[in-house]
């Protein structure tokens, strides 16, 4: 499924026009929408109390030959696109907004989601067979993993959060639950000691830059500093936690990001579920989503910054496991033998 290419036909387009003419900003972009928007300076935002309207943030160039670009982005089977023709339909203007959007998603109907998602995706399609080939020399991404034994990752970005992530890591380690925690530079350089208790506790620590850039837009020197510098927070912080995988910002990734990504040494992690935490979805919402679509192989993404996603957490964990399923960190996974090119 490629659904979410589709955005710019359907939400983008009037989106841009109304949010992009009252702000004088350009809009968003497709793969942007994937997951909170941290600001120039994130800590102000990310950890806010206050609700309060956020801007659209930095993106300058129209969405579709971006999301051409994305030849691998991920492919959840969730509910991303409806959400994001939502808030292009709905005329939204805190699509970026993490904390502060409003996604009228849940207010649809399943059948109504269906129908949109299907349409949606029948567009995409087409979409993506005029979009150019991926290179088949650069290095890869990886957004699910199936070995044949049902081997679940959960994923959390953005963190470490001030009150999220300790509560997460009492109830991963209540429950002996490993997890992927793909780290902000610049939250890590706020709560180092959160850092340092991730990477103490056995979690996986990984790089998701320093200050949530979109990746593509960096020159080759600028993605390295921003790698760079998250790394050195984190060995800084973890006292020399290894490293081997990073998440691409907004899952957003062309060419040149995986290959210096790949040169640092770092897989290219993406998912294949998305719980849609940061649009102010349900914990039961999240839930469904979860239980509805992880399979054997799945890397699920959520974000260590919300209340929901602590619930989404402590509830799903046992269901899984009552329905076979093994918890593993993302190396973890990665190290089994895979008997299946990822899920397209
Ligand atoms: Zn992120």
């Amino acid at each position: 499924m490629t659904s979410h290419r589709s955005i710019s036909l359907f939400g983008i387009i009037p989106f841009l026009l109304i949010h992009g003419l009252l702000l004088g900003q350009p809009t968003v972009q497709a793969e942007q929408t994937a997951e909170p928007q941290p600001k120039r300076n994130p800590l102000s935002r990310i950890f806010s109390k206050k609700a309060r309207p956020s801007p659209t943030p930095t993106p300058t160039s129209p969405a579709a030959p971006i999301e051409l670009e994305q030849a691998s982005k991920p492919q959840s089977r969730t509910s991303p696109p409806q959400s994001l023709y939502n808030l292009g339909r709905s005329g939204s203007s805190t699509v970026s907004a993490g904390e502060n959007a409003a996604p009228t998603a849940h207010r649809r109907t399943q059948q109504q989601r269906t129908r949109a998602t299907k349409s949606i995706a029948d567009v995409s399609d087409r979409v993506k067979s005029a979009g150019k080939s991926e290179s088949t020399t650069a290095p890869q991404t990886i957004s699910s993993w199936l070995t044949g034994r049902k081997l679940v990752a959960l994923t959390y970005d953005d963190g470490p959060h001030p009150t999220i992530t300790p509560k997460l890591i009492e109830l991963l380690k209540s429950k002996n639950t490993p997890a992927t925690f793909f780290l902000l530079g610049q939250s890590v350089k706020a709560y180092p000691a959160i850092a340092h208790q991730l990477a103490e506790n056995g979690f996986e620590v990984g790089n998701h830059s320093f200050s949530h850039p979109q990746l593509t837009k960096l020159s080759d020197e600028a993605i390295r500093r921003e790698l760079a510098q998250c790394a050195e927070l984190i060995t800084s912080a973890t006292g020399g936690a290894p490293i081997r995988v990073m998440r691409p910002t907004y899952g957003a990734h062309n060419e040149r990001v995986r290959r210096i990504a790949n040169e640092m040494g770092y897989k290219i992690i993406l998912w294949d579920v998305d719980t849609n935490d940061w649009r102010k979805r349900t914990t039961d919402q999240m839930v469904a989503t979860i239980l509805s679509s992880a399979t054997d192989g799945s890397i699920i993404l959520m974000h260590d910054r919300y209340a929901t996603t602590l619930e989404t957490t402590a509830a799903v964990i046992d269901e899984l496991r009552a329905r076979g399923f093994t918890f593993v960190t993302v190396s973890e996974m990665l190290e089994q033998p895979r008997v299946a090119p990822n899920r397209k």
